[in-house]
């Protein structure tokens, strides 16, 4: 299971590489410079995700607990 803190990636749009995801928005931010830097391209995205465990235990029954009743 990764790190589930948010984590960052830059993005070039115009011919679609991207950076490592990294844990600060500014190492993606850099990566974009670089890359502007080296190629000339201009438009970048960054993007935020965050890797989550999903697990059942967790998750209390929906029909036992203020789901509308069928009637
Ligand atoms: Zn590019």
């Amino acid at each position: 299971m990764p790190d589930t803190a948010v984590r960052y990636f830059g993005r070039c749009l115009t011919c679609g590489e991207r950076s490592a995801d990294t844990a600060d928005a500014d190492d993606g931010q850099t990566w974009c410079l670089r890359h502007a830097g080296a190629t000339h391209h201009s438009a970048y995205e960054l993007s935020a995700f965050q890797y989550f465990n999903a697990n059942m235990a967790n998750v209390t029954n929906p029909t036992a607990n203020g789901a509308p009743s069928a009637t």
